[in-house]
């Protein structure tokens, strides 16, 4: 069955007017013309007209809620590279905005994942283009959803390629920027590609216990409803929130040497998901659940008090219920819900906060962008970004209580990095939780670091290469070191 271009089209304009009433439709009428004649007689590999594709990229950055600009760039963004029609024409005809959006995604659609090589480039220039502006690495995702999910089309090897770029590159940075739900859709449209045995082992196991956990859920849910009802909690929602969506992710978990691929011991399955009306809601909401049923300990996790790196927030608890099952909460309000589904995008307001996007991740970019420049060795630069966009991130504390996050086994010496080049340079101890360390000793979350610095210290130690962690502070301790050797 083809797709119908008008129809789609009729959609896009149809979501444009739900999700922003303000959106000027007559620009995106003439784009999509634009984008219509210009793609007009390609096809897609399914045998689609190609404007299909272009169609489908607008529809997720609409559904997106985000503005004009990037949808009408979300349509144009294939015609430099694969039309006759210019960059120049796009400006001409569109703005140098639009044209700024389109050129971004052209850059980074020339290369190919292949070899190691390729693939440090491909990051660099992500993360150049993202730090230029945070909208074209969002029209990449919507390009990059929309192939994955045409990808049985494609020869073996590509499908290959392509699923295992998204999975590797693409997914970790829609996390790091916080959107669950671009991480959510890369990951899972990528895996029956990248881990085909696997996928269908789980496909096998899933279906059978999860409908008997949602049923029983469904009766926890009236329960808990009911009691908070009575309590005075609004309800703004309570929802079954089900891992039939996130096969990845559980997949990950099944992994873990703890679950050994036991399904039963994957707790979060199923959870319940409330969203109440205010961040106070949220905590009495957890002491009446804690009241009714037994939390199980060190599953309670704050989320609101302490954010994950990539912004989350939520209070999640486990409880035994009464026939002894047990069951996962997440405690939230509609905000902490729309930055955990759209995280970097859900501050793309049309008219306020006009790029005025997530600043500590726009921050975090920046400054990425600005020693990556500085690592010219490919290999290198690899290992690096690997370790410190993939792992997991620890909160540590200054003395006068700013947090910072850092990779999982961060040292002192990363962290003084973290704070100052020359704080890490002329660093000789450090003080964690009022107590004297090694410097090469590993640092946990909540940990309140102190860094001893000697101004006469020339600079930093070669030896710590070796225990550091972060490849900021590698870059600096090279950067120092070479420095000195030249003196
Ligand atoms: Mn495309």
């Amino acid at each position: 069955m083809l797709t119908d271009p008008k129809t789609e089209f009729e959609k896009l304009l149809k979501t444009i007017s739900e999700k922003n009433p303000d959106g000027d439709l007559d620009m995106i009428k003439l784009a999509y013309e634009f984008a219509f004649s210009a793609h007009s007689g390609q096809k897609r590999l399914s045998g689609d007209d190609y404007i299909i594709h272009p169609l489908a990229t607008a529809q997720f950055l609409a559904e997106l809620k985000m503005d004009k600009e990037t949808i009408i760039a979300g349509l144009l963004h294939d015609i430099p590279e694969d039309t006759k029609i210019t960059l120049e024409d796009i400006k001409k005809n569109f703005g140098k905005e639009v044209a700024n959006l389109v050129a971004g995604i052209t850059k980074l659609g020339t290369l190919k994942y292949r070899g190691i090589a390729r693939y440090a480039e491909n990051l660099r220039r992500m993360f150049v283009a993202m730090s230029n502006d945070i909208r074209i690495i969002l029209i990449k995702f919507a390009d990059r959803i929309h192939n994955l999910k045409t990808l049985e089309f494609l020869p073996a090897e590509k499908q290959i390629r392509i699923a295992t770029e998204s999975l590797e590159i693409y997914a970790p940075i829609a996390d790091r920027l916080g959107i669950g739900k671009i991480k959510g859709e890369l990951e899972d449209l990528s895996f029956k590609y990248v881990y085909p045995a696997d996928y269908n082992w789980i496909m096998e196991i899933l279906p059978k216990k999860y409908k008997e956990k949602e049923r029983y859920l469904e009766k926890v849910k009236k329960r808990v409803s009911k009691k908070l009802l009575e309590n005075g909690i609004i309800l703004k929602n309570i929802a079954i929130h089900g891992r039939t969506k996130h096969l990845y992710s559980l997949y990950r978990k099944l992994l873990r040497p703890s679950v050994n691929k036991d399904l039963s011991k994957v707790y979060d399955l199923i959870a319940l998901r409330i969203i109440v009306p205010t961040m106070a809601d949220c905590y009495s909401t957890l002491g009446i659940l804690h009241n009714l049923y037994r939390p199980m300990p060190g599953r309670v996790k704050d989320y609101i008090a302490q954010p994950k790196p990539n912004g989350y927030k939520s209070l999640h608890t486990t409880v035994f219920t009464e026939n002894g099952e047990i069951v996962e909460f997440q405690i939230r309000t509609i905000e902490m819900h729309e930055e955990a589904e759209f995280g970097i995008a859900a501050h793309w307001d049309y008219k306020e906060n006009k790029g005025n996007a997530n600043k500590k991740s726009v921050k975090w970019l920046a400054e990425l962008v600005k020693w990556q420049k500085q690592i010219i060795d490919d290999e290198q630069f690899l290992h690096d970004i690997k370790l410190d966009i993939f792992q997991n991130r620890i909160f540590v504390f200054t003395p006068t209580g700013d947090v910072i996050d850092l990779p999982e086994a961060s040292t002192p010496i990363d962290f003084a990095y973290h704070v100052h080049s020359s704080i890490g340079n002329q660093c000789v101890g450090a003080r964690v939780n009022d107590h004297l360390v090694s410097l090469d000793s590993k640092l946990k979350s909540g940990d309140i670091v102190e860094i001893i610095t000697d101004k006469n210290r020339q600079g930093p130690n070669i030896d710590w290469l070796e225990s550091v962690k972060t490849s900021m502070a590698k870059s600096k301790i090279r950067t120092a070191f070479n420095r000195l050797k030249k003196q």
